[in-house]
């Protein structure tokens, strides 16, 4: 059957990618259909009931920042609020919450009824139109033939599924849902580069059954911060966590039964997440120590299900309940699901454009966990790019990608397209060179205006960027205005060096020990800045001496990347390079600065020798 009727763009997946992409796609105007297994699925959250954290709170806030589903969706449904990291440096702060998991899928689910040009099909693919080796559309289970310009995968851990518990193992893409194992047939004969991951999850316990008296409590923030600059203030009730930790007990049931695990008896292949252990792992790994500390999140406000986070695990069911009976608080803790881990098919991200287009076939862009990643924040900052990208190549227009040096989102994909996964990929801070700009903080301030341009935002959102784009420069411009020397410093209470020399009241909030309140007591006129902008000037001013370097950095990197290198290059002849460069160098033999860069453990030091060298030979 073919359906005639060709859509610009058919995302498949109502995942976290799946839905940024088909919105991001219907908002710049080109008509989309989002096919999923399950129409009530959307926004479904596969393991742990929470977004943000560390890095990952940067992707939200960029994802919002580009009118963007996640951080809005989070905001009406976050029952946790807590910025991690509240101590350090703002480059570093990561927003998180935790989420009712029902409410949460509700919330995309509305957002994604409530997007014009964007039409919800059920059913599941099977296999792809190609023509001459161009995506053109897709066929249904039930024959049905849809056509668009521009194909996005986002199957998640759908294809070739296969779910462990002990040494039992069958087909699924999830708990309680089917694997997408023709697409995956289909995928591994059109001779893309496949290969196979796996990831795990805890069991899912009765929080009735759980003695919250025998276990530590975390609080949320007292003032949440939403995620969204769209959301005023945090409507959701808030509420506590529990803490506990796994016991010698514990750790002696688990390697006991070591080789009855999934994950250690050899019955998987794929390479697991090395930054979301198994307990199984954990024990090998880092030993007994005193305990490993297990966080009990209720999965919702209106649901018992409590989500041990640190417990994920796939040994077998009794062995699950042996072990979960030795963590204080969880002695009589009854088990609703057993914990399982999940071995898929990934295609080699290195197969992508920065677009997230495949190279090999026009037309199909991949996004999400397909690509190699694990997490619900790096799936939906994927699927925002390509469907961005779909949509424009459908409507003829240029592609827009993100560098290293503009949004979390640009290192992510820089990473993957150019590095590949040797297992599930996970974003970091510490994965950004330039982290001291791209902050969570200033996400709007960065990609807001592009939005705009790419018409990915509609107006309320505009007019609330703009408004506060103003108070923030008139912020700047009072704190720009005001100034002091050391000796009128002195008179207020204020310590400078005794230069004589006249500092604005801009410059002085770099110093850690001054902030806005502080300056408010000298300039009581500060007082009438608006709280966000407040915030916002303090911190990028804090910031300013490092940023304004970062930015000639990115500029003179984005220089010397042009540099080509020489062919016949004997690296080793380079002094001060380690071996393990040199060993690096050799094997991927790199025609460009720009390439040497993308070489895993590439330091800047390592990327000056290489440029002097070249000047010196080139
Ligand atoms: P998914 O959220 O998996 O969505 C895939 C979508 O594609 C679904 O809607 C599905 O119905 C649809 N689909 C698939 N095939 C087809 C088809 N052929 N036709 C139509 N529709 C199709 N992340 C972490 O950060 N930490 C963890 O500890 C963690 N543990 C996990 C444990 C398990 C068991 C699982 C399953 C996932 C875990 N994740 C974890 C990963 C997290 O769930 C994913 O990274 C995230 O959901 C990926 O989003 P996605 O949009 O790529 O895919």
């Amino acid at each position: 059957m073919d359906n005639t009727r060709p859509f610009d763009v058919i995302v498949v997946g109502g995942g976290h990618a799946g839905c940024e992409a088909a919105s991001a796609s219907a908002r710049i105007g080109a008509a989309t259909a989002l096919v999923t297994m399950a129409a009530s699925n959307p926004g479904t959250m596969s393991c742990n009931p929470a977004i943000g954290g560390l890095g990952k709170g940067h992707l939200v806030r960029e994802i919002d920042a580009l009118g963007g589903l996640m951080g809005r969706a989070a905001d009406e449904s976050g029952i946790q609020f807590r910025m991690l990291n509240r101590r350090k440096g703002a480059a570093v702060r990561g927003p998180r919450t935790q989420a009712d998991r029902k409410l949460y899928r509700e919330a995309i689910g509305r957002l994604i009824d409530a997007q014009s040009g964007l039409l919800v099909i059920e059913g599941e693919v099977v296999d792809l139109l190609v023509e001459e080796g161009t995506c053109r559309g897709l066929i249904l289970a039930d024959g049905t033939h849809l056509r668009a310009a521009s194909v996005v995968l986002t199957t998640g851990t759908f294809l070739g599924g296969v779910i462990h518990i002990g040494d039992q193992c069958y087909p699924a893409g999830r708990a309680g849902e089917a694997a997408s194992n023709e697409l995956a047939k289909r995928l591994r004969a059109l001779g893309l580069a496949t290969g196979r991951l796996k990831t795990g999850t805890p069991a899912r316990l009765d929080g009735r059954t759980i003695n919250w008296d025998a276990v530590g409590r975390q609080e949320a923030d007292p003032e949440p911060v939403p995620f969204s600059l769209m959301t005023d203030r945090i409507d959701v009730p808030q509420i506590a966590c529990g803490v506990t930790r796994t016991t010698m007990a514990t750790h002696r049931i688990i390697r006991d039964n070591l080789r009855r695990s999934a994950l250690f008896g050899g019955h998987i292949e794929g390479v697991g997440p090395r930054y979301c252990p198994s307990i199984e792992d954990k024990i090998e790994r880092f030993g007994d120590r005193d305990g490993h500390q297990i966080f009990l999140e209720p999965e919702g406000l209106d649901d018992d299900t409590v989500y041990p986070n640190g417990l994920s695990t796939s040994l077998p069911e009794e062995v699950q309940a042996e072990l979960i009976a030795t963590i204080p608080g969880l002695e009589n803790a009854r088990i609703l699901q057993p914990g399982y881990a999940i071995e898929y098919d990934y295609l080699d991200p290195r197969g992508l454009e920065e677009t997230l287009q495949s190279r090999a076939m026009g037309g199909l862009f991949l996004a999400g966990q397909i690509n190699g990643t694990t997490g619900y924040e790096e799936a939906a900052g994927q699927g925002l790019v390509a469907g961005i990208n779909a949509a424009h190549r459908a409507l003829g227009r240029s592609s827009q990608t993100f560098g290293r040096g503009d949004a979390y989102l640009g290192v992510m994909i820089d990473d993957l397209v150019t590095r590949g996964v040797s297992e599930p990929y996970r974003l970091f801070t510490s994965r950004a060179e330039f982290r001291l700009s791209l902050r969570a903080d200033n996400a709007d301030l960065r990609l807001t205006p592009l939005a705009d341009r790419l018409g990915l935002i509609d107006a309320d959102r505009r007019d609330r960027f703009t408004k506060l784009k103003t108070e923030l420069d008139q912020a700047r411009a009072l704190l720009m205005e005001r100034n002091l020397t050391p000796n009128e410093a002195n008179r207020h209470g204020l310590t400078l060096n005794a230069d004589g020399r006249r500092r604005s009241a801009y410059e002085l909030l770099s110093r850690p020990t001054i902030d806005l309140q502080i300056l408010s007591t000298v300039w009581p006129e500060l007082r009438a800045i608006d709280r966000k902008a407040a915030e916002l000037v303090d911190i990028e001013a804090a910031y300013a001496v490092y940023t304004e370097r970062q930015k000639s950095d990115i500029a003179s990197l984005d220089r010397d990347k042009a540099i080509s290198l020489p062919e016949e290059i004997d690296f080793q002849t380079i002094a001060g390079l380690s071996t393990e460069l040199v060993e690096k160098l050799k094997n991927f033999k790199p025609r460009s600065i720009a390439e040497a860069a993308k070489i895993e453990g590439m330091t800047p030091a390592a990327l000056g020798l290489l440029i002097a060298f070249t000047r010196r030979h080139g």
